[in-house]
């Protein structure tokens, strides 16, 4: 699901409404953005590019002025930090156990953006191949590939599948772990040809990641883009604006309705155009508050319906992930450093003097694009590589030298939905992504589980290794693995909080 575009109309009406910042007062605006996270905070910019259109942005959220959401490995604090995370639950899953799911999305300038793990990959080529031959013309490789490289600040400079100059700062991991160099090697060996740019030609591979870090730095676009965009005093931010529903005159998107905090309900219009930027479930959540969804689920929550779109918050997609985590037999660990005072110590020093080290490091190091079984057609199979490991979100690091590889599947095929609980925008939505609802996504793990053990059997990391801690070689048949990532190890993100 995308963020929509609604077409707003004509109107020139001037309106006065509650600042809640620095931003200059202002009448009226061409365009409205809800949400000033990863989409919303570009796309502002490049609207007031040109100097010719004003432009209002809603954010929900606070300011990013928050050490962990600049220090990279902080994703693994604000993952569970409520105060700049909407901190949703889906429904229990029933093929998990009942287990319902946390799924952390950010509340804040930069949204997601601004608390993700750092990891920069694009789409497959065939992904939007596939987009564009289902209908949706623009949307093909070479179509959205001149995008890609405008926003990106490559650390090699412009070349024809990168850019150079753009708000997103791409650069490789600075200190690598010999741990994740070994799987590199050790995935040639079972098959997988080493890959230094996932974002190249080709996806599949073992290499070093893409990080979207600056000089020790998280980079996203709200730091890249709409800060300097606000500068110009063409976009005006408001923080803390809750949009509670799109106006319409008609079947025409007109303005919004947002609430700062417990303050009244203010109204604003655009001239031009109105996009929910506001993320995968929110943006649908809006909508359907906004009278667009299924006419017979939003007349019993009482909405009035604005046009009859059942599709609107159908076709969920969410991609669980696998972690194995292994023990090694040399002391290189993150764990291994953070056990001491010095090596603490000496992680802060590194960091504060060189801005390097351990708080440099996202979510993984380095990984691999393979395929589950060879029929499939391409890749299906990403794996995260991380030197260090834990139990879960708000463990800390383990007590012994260890690392996590973790898997997560490219094309899931169960589908869910967000659905409205009642017609109230503060309450959170039904989350239903109906996890291992096909028998193909509960197959995919046990396959990719059984490559993956081939890949750290092979030299230089089978050396390295230990013991496998998680899951551990009891979990062998296909009964147990699918058994094992029903219970608690089968996580949606990867949660690993350093203490
Ligand atoms: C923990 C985590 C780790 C991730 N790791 C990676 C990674 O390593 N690599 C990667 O490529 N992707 C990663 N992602 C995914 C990536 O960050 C998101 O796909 C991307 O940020 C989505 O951008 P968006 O603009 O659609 O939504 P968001 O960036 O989430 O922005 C939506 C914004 O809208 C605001 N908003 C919502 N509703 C309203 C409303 N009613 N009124 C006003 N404002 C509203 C929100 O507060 C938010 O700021 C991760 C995501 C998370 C949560």
């Amino acid at each position: 699901m995308r963020g929509w575009s609604l077409e707003a109309s004509v109107s020139r009406e001037r309106f006065n409404f509650q600042m809640n910042t620095q931003a200059k007062q202002s009448d009226s605006f061409d365009f409205i953005i809800v949400g000033a996270g990863s989409a919303g905070s570009l796309l502002a910019a490049r609207l007031a590019e040109g100097g010719e259109y004003s432009v209002l942005v809603l954010e929900a959220g606070g300011s990013d002025r928050r050490l962990w959401v600049h220090v990279p490995i902080g994703f693994a604090k604000t993952i569970l930090d409520k105060s700049i995370n909407w901190a949703y639950q889906t429904e229990p899953q029933a093929e998990l156990n009942n287990r319902s799911i946390y799924w952390p999305r950010g509340k804040l300038l930069g949204g997601s953006g601004a608390i993700n793990g750092l990891v920069h990959i694009r789409g497959q080529h065939e992904d939007f191949e596939s987009w564009r031959r289902s209908g949706c013309d623009g949307w093909g490789w070479d179509d959205v590939l001149p995008y890609f490289k405008r926003m990106e600040d490559h650390y090699l400079g412009a070349s024809a599948l990168h850019g150079a100059g753009g708000p997103i700062a791409v650069h490789k991991p600075q200190d690598r772990s010999p741990l994740g160099q070994a799987l590199i090697e050790a995935a040639a060996r079972s098959g997988i040809p080493p890959n230094d740019d996932f974002n190249g030609e080709t996806q599949e591979g073992a290499g070093d990641y893409d990080l979207t870090i600056r000089k020790g730095r998280r980079s996203n676009s709200a730091m890249g883009a709409l800060k300097p965009a606000l500068c110009t005093g063409r976009v005006r931010l408001e923080l803390h604006a809750m949009v509670q529903r799109v106006i319409f005159e008609g079947s025409r998107a007109t303005g919004v309705e947002y609430r700062i905090g417990d303050g009244p309900l203010v109204s604003v219009h655009a001239t031009r155009e109105i996009v929910l930027c506001g993320g995968a479930i929110n943006t649908p959540q809006l909508l359907m508050l906004s009278g667009i969804g299924s006419a017979a689920l939003l007349e019993a929550h009482g909405i009035e319906v604005v046009a009859d779109r059942p599709e609107v918050g159908r076709n969920l997609q969410d991609h669980l992930v696998a972690r194995f985590v292994f023990k090694t037999r040399r002391p290189i660990t993150l764990n291994d450093k953070m056990k001491s005072l010095w090596g603490r110590l000496g992680i802060g020093m590194n960091y504060v003097f060189r801005r390097r080290g351990a708080l440099t490091y996202a979510a993984a190091q380095a990984g691999m694009f393979f395929k589950s079984e060879g029929s499939v057609p391409r890749v299906d199979v990403q794996a995260f590589f991380s030197p260090y490991s834990a139990d879960g979100a708000g463990k800390s690091l383990h007590p012994f030298s260890a690392f996590t590889l973790t898997l997560t599947q490219s094309w899931p095929t169960s589908r869910g939905y967000i659905a409205l609980r009642d017609a109230d925008p503060g309450t959170p939505p039904i989350i239903q992504p109906n996890y291992f609802s096909t028998a193909h996504d509960r197959e995919f793990f046990v396959k990719a589980m059984r490559r993956a053990r081939q890949i750290v059997d092979a030299e230089p990391i089978r050396s390295e290794i230990s013991e496998e801690f998680k899951p551990g070689p009891l979990v062998r048949t296909d009964d147990q693995i699918i058994d094992c990532w029903r219970r608690p190890e089968i996580e949606p993100v990867m949660r690993v909080v350093p203490k």
